[in-house]
């Protein structure tokens, strides 16, 4: 079997290695040159978009920003999955916002904005500590601004000057003081099986995730129950197949959803050693029609991102339960070069383990 993925990055690799064991063949196409290369080594394969497309079992991306016309064209080979409404429902936060409204799923308060004069009214509306997002084209915090006084309105406001609000809105949103940010991971077959891994609790650093623990600590069966009817809703809602993942907020002891990525997700990259399926096998299995695979924890798990350095001991392999991933990318300020998965027979030992880690890793 084969399968086409959106998109050559670190996702699509971990696709790649995912699929090897179970006979599936991952090919990647690099958006920015509509080429077919290998997830890999990234270089081009002997074949045209439009033969990979014909040639594939299944299309599916790693981000939600591709092309439109790319997503027009995959979608007309009814072998796109998720569908091109689900991804595009993650890659425009005025639509994400819509489809929470539609399926009456809690979410942060906030305003469509179309026009910079409407951020007045955002403030008397939702107060003047805002997070204002760009509705396209956002990611780790990038395409986002805040305001915690009304003073800095007009500071924002020429910050905004220039953009094409009515063809990109922003969303802006109240701030919340919420307790942590929690994720879940779920995936859905074709035929509406569902299977949900255990929240994740997720510690972002300057708008991007650094660390995720899984299952995340005190975490009850009701707040565990909540994710997964948010889930189940929003899977069912969009009759999605593939891997889900819903980023919340919790705030006492109520989840707000704020984002959704119509993706495997970087807060799922734990399953990889921490459970029994990883999200990358998942989302395989469900978009080539295979039963779906267990997706509990086997044990504490984190995942600590290596972010814009590429100098570390891979020493830190000495770690017992210590798995490194290494993405092979160029390094730059910010990005994402590789992650680290722990696992650990509890949470205090997996503490003292992401402890050890510091050593290695600057
Ligand atoms: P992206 O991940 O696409 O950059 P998010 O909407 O997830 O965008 O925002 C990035 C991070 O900014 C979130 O993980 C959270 O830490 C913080 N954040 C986003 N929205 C809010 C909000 N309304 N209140 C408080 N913090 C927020
Ligand atoms: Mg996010």
């Amino acid at each position: 079997m084969r399968v086409l993925v959106y998109g050559a990055g670190q996702l699509a690799q971990m696709m790649y290695l995912a699929g090897a064991p179970l006979g599936i063949e991952v090919e990647a196409v690099d958006v920015s040159s509509d080429t077919v290369v290998h997830p890999v080594s990234k270089l081009p394969l002997d074949a045209s978009l439009e033969q990979a497309i014909e040639a594939a079992d299944a299309l599916t991306v790693e981000f939600e920003h591709v092309p439109e016309r790319l997503l027009e064209q995959a979608e007309k080979s009814n072998k796109l999955m998720p569908s091109m409404e689900a991804i595009l429902v993650g890659a425009d936060r005025v639509r994400e916002k819509q489809l929470l409204e539609t399926l009456q799923i809690p979410n942060c308060s906030h305003r469509i904005v179309t026009s910079l004069d409407e951020l007045d009214a955002c403030i008397s509306a939702l107060g003047d500590k805002l997070i204002i997002k760009a509705s396209r084209d956002g990611y780790d915090g990038y395409g986002q601004w805040r305001l915690t006084s009304a003073d800095q309105l007009e500071e924002i406001k020429q910050a905004l000057d220039g953009l094409d609000l009515s063809a990109v809105p922003l969303v802006v949103e109240k701030m919340l003081s919420f307790e942590r940010e929690l994720s879940l991971i779920g995936v859905r077959s074709q035929n509406g099986d569902i299977k949900v891994y255990p929240i994740a609790e997720n510690l972002h650093y300057q708008g991007q995730l650094h660390v995720s623990v899984a299952p995340a600590p005190k975490v009850d069966a009701a707040l565990q129950q909540q994710a997964e009817d948010i889930f189940k809703r929003l899977a069912d809602g969009m009759q999605y197949t593939g891997v889900l993942a819903v980023e919340m907020f919790q705030c006492g002891d109520q989840l707000l959803v704020n984002e959704l990525a119509p993706r495997v997700h970087n807060s799922g990259h734990w399953t990889l050693t921490g459970s029994d399926t990883s999200q990358f096998e998942n989302h395989l299995r469900a978009v080539t029609g295979l039963p779906l695979g267990d997706t509990g924890a086997r044990s504490p798990a984190a995942m600590i991102n290596i972010i814009g350095c590429g100098t570390f001991s891979r020493e830190l392999l000495s770690i017992p339960g210590c798995h490194l991933h290494w993405y092979g990318k160029t390094v730059r300020d910010k990005r994402k070069m590789g992650h680290i998965n722990l696992t650990a027979e509890n949470y205090q030992m997996l503490g003292h383990k992401m402890q050890q880690l510091v050593a290695y890793v600057p």
